[in-house]
């Protein structure tokens, strides 16, 4: 049976359940304060713990796989192999900055006090900037430690600098970006691995689908080959006569980020009647 251990609750908690139930995986009922729960229908046990533990549980072969950020993969800093990158909070670590503090190079950071929850990527950071900083290690609420004197500039995860902003701060380096990311332990047994592959196999299928469309039109015949040009399709779009002659429907896949312009130029070319439809599952 392959292990996973996921984030007990916190921002990639829910997005980590809707994933495995997007991806047919069933559970039994572990109750409400659960430490693990078991699929009924796929050799897998999930455990539930602290996002920041997950990453030794894997190094020293408690659980075979994990679902962690990028961002705790990274600090943790244990031979770990990233299998897939999982799409959701996704955000970035910064370098901040109180808003009326001058700023023109990483340069400027050097003597000052920065506080984090992450020391060593800052550690790393800083020394490859070659920049002389101090750093002060705290757990959560990072962004109020400039307003009570705690430091001088602070390290931490933004994702629309909302909270920044609100605290008089301003973003001055970003440092990595950052997204869930299914990670596991460089060596686990055969058996394992083909389990894990059966997985990943159907996250990718999953989120896949969540990029592209499902896309139907109708058009005049004689844009049949303007249109299919414009959407390529899997393979090749399909084509299916409609019952009024000379005109035809067009079935076929597009991505989400050309989503809009495909639609104009679609329009442009003569497609009427045009359908988008979600897809489920995707796989190639
Ligand atoms: P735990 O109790 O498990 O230690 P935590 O408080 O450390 O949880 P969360 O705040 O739930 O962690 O964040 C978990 C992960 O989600 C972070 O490590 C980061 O990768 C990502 N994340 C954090 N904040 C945001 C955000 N504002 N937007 C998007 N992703 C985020
Ligand atoms: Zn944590």
């Amino acid at each position: 049976m392959l292990t996973i251990a996921i984030q007990k609750s916190g921002r990639l908690h829910d997005n980590t359940i809707t994933l495995f139930k997007e991806c047919g995986l069933i559970f039994d009922n572990g109750g409400h304060h659960r430490l693990k729960m078991q699929a009924t229908n796929f050799p897998l046990q999930v455990l539930f713990l602290r996002d920041d533990d997950i990453p030794e549980c894997i190094n020293n072969g408690a659980v075979d796989a994990g679902i962690v950020g990028e961002n705790v993969y990274k600090e943790k800093n244990k031979k770990l192999q990233i299998a897939e990158k999982l799409g959701f909070a996704k955000c970035r670590l910064s370098i901040s900055l109180p808003k009326q503090k001058s700023y023109r190079t990483v340069k400027d950071l050097n003597n000052l006090k920065i506080a984090t929850s992450y020391p060593n990527i800052l550690r790393k950071y800083l020394k490859n900037k070659g920049v002389k900083a101090t750093i002060h290690e705290i757990n959560g609420s990072v962004e109020i430690a400039p307003g009570i004197g705690l430091a001088e500039a602070i390290f931490d995860i933004v994702s629309t600098g909302s909270t920044l902003l609100s605290n008089g701060l301003k973003e001055v380096e970003v440092v990595m970006q950052s997204e869930a990311v299914l990670v596991h332990h460089p060596k686990i047994s055969q058996k394992k691995q083909q389990l894990l592959e059966k997985l990943l196999f159907r996250i990718r299928a999953v989120n896949k689908a969540t990029n592209y469309k499902y896309i139907l039109l109708n058009t005049p015949n004689s844009a049949i080959k303007k249109i299919s040009d414009i959407l390529p399709g899997m393979k090749s779009p399909t084509i299916i006569p409609l019952a009024e002659e000379e005109w035809s429907s067009i079935h076929s896949v597009i991505r989400e980020d050309d989503f809009w312009e495909k639609i104009e130029n679609l329009k442009k070319a003569g497609a009427r009647g045009i359908l988008v439809i979600p897809i489920e599952k995707m796989i190639l």
